[in-house]
């Protein structure tokens, strides 16, 4: 790998004999945004901290932009990172903030000068070098920060859920910031840990799912979406219908209904879960009927989303253009499109802590796993 990619090999970290990162293999991209996604006290930081430098892996190897930096200190791996709560100089105006990591690394005053311009350019922040963080928002303090990180020209940002000390609003903005970023430093690899689905959907080239300190799935954010391999990602990832099914001869059978999907490979008599998303469930007659009881309506602004228990299952069902949706408890029918459902294994770490991502039933079609 050359250019400013990163590779985990192996990086297992472990705090008193307890490991909270353990073995992960990943490959991030030069020039690739790649989202480490997953709940809290998953080793997301952890994984982030081994390629910064700031911990110490008990096994495996760190590689930025093709060099082994396992045993090299953090200012010399050539990294960029933006944490959480900016951790600006209080006493330091913008401009000095910025320019600290290049005078850090005693860069000549014409250089730094020029070099803190342009970070505070491509953040947007040029006319408030003279501030002091005090006197700027929440927002703007993490521009300043992202533009710190940018100012040594690292070959890859590293970013610590930026974005979670801003309000909503907020957010969003700086989400757009981040890519257009990214469309203006298109060498520059980005990992970027979240715990919210949207901010890696929206950025990420590719996702890495995280849950226990493992690797759960890996790909782009419509390979997750479409083909979750596991239940766990399929959850994560957007909201999902997930039914405990037979695999039969041409399809499934959940609590005995016959059910036409694709199985892939999945031998007849498995047991699995089948994923379908709400939006994709429609209301009536169809294929891959579900006949079941309403217990529940949403009303959710641009959709109203439909509880529906069938034998005893909750399928939920969002519907747009859905004027006058039935009354509670009437007997209504569900459907869904062979197509439009993905066989997951029941081996899946959502059910068994040793299984591997890898067991999934490829199931259905485009499965482009890269
Ligand atoms: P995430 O970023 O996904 O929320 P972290 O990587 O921060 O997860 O943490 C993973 C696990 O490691 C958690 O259980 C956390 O409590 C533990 N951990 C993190 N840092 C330390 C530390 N310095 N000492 C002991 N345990 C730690």
């Amino acid at each position: 790998m050359s250019g400013s990619g990163i590779r985990f090999d192996g990086i297992t970290v472990a705090y008193d004999g307890h490991t909270v990162l353990d073995a992960l293999d990943l490959t991030v991209e030069p020039g690739e945004v790649m989202a480490l996604l997953g709940p809290s006290g998953s080793g997301k930081t952890t994984a982030l901290r081994a390629v910064a430098g700031f911990v110490r892996p008990a096994a495996g190897r760190v590689h930025v932009s093709g060099r082994d930096v396992t045993e090299l200190p953090p200012h010399r791996r050539g990294i960029g990172m933006v944490v959480q709560s900016y951790a600006l100089f209080p006493h330091l105006r913008v401009a000095d903030n910025v320019a600290f990591g290049l005078r850090a690394r005693r860069t000549p005053k014409a250089e730094t000068a020029a070099r803190t311009a342009e970070a505070l350019e491509l953040t947007g922040m040029g006319d408030y070098a003279r501030r002091y963080p005090r006197e700027l928002s929440g927002g703007q303090q993490q521009r300043v920060a992202i533009a710190r990180a940018l100012a040594i020209r690292p070959d890859v940002l590293l970013l610590d859920e930026p974005l979670s000390a801003l309000d909503a609003a907020l957010r969003s903005g700086m989400l757009a910031e981040l890519a257009r970023l990214h469309r203006e430093l298109p060498e520059m690899s980005m990992l970027y840990v979240t715990h919210d689905q949207v901010e890696a959907l929206t950025l990420a080239d590719r996702i890495a799912v995280m849950d226990r300190a493992r690797l759960r799935d890996c790909g782009t954010p419509q390979q997750l979406y479409r083909r979750p391999r596991t239940e766990f990602t399929a959850s994560f990832v957007g909201n999902a219908n997930l039914l405990p099914v037979t695999v039969t001869g041409d399809g499934v059978s959940l609590a005995g209904r016959p059910l036409k999907v694709p199985t892939g490979t999945a031998a007849p008599g498995a047991t699995a879960t089948l994923c379908v998303r709400p939006h994709l469930v429609g209301l009536g007659p169809g294929p891959n009927a579900l006949r079941g009881t309403l217990a529940e309506v949403q009303w959710r602004g641009a959709t109203h989303r439909l509880t529906v228990d069938v034998d005893g299952h909750r399928v939920l069902a969002d519907l747009r253009e859905l004027p006058e949706p039935p009354a509670l408890g009437a007997e209504v029918e569900l459907h869904f499109a062979p197509d439009d459902a993905v066989l997951i294994s029941a081996l899946g770490p959502g059910t068994g802590p040793e299984a591997d991502p890898a067991t999934v039933l490829e199931a259905g079609h485009g499965h482009d796993h890269g």
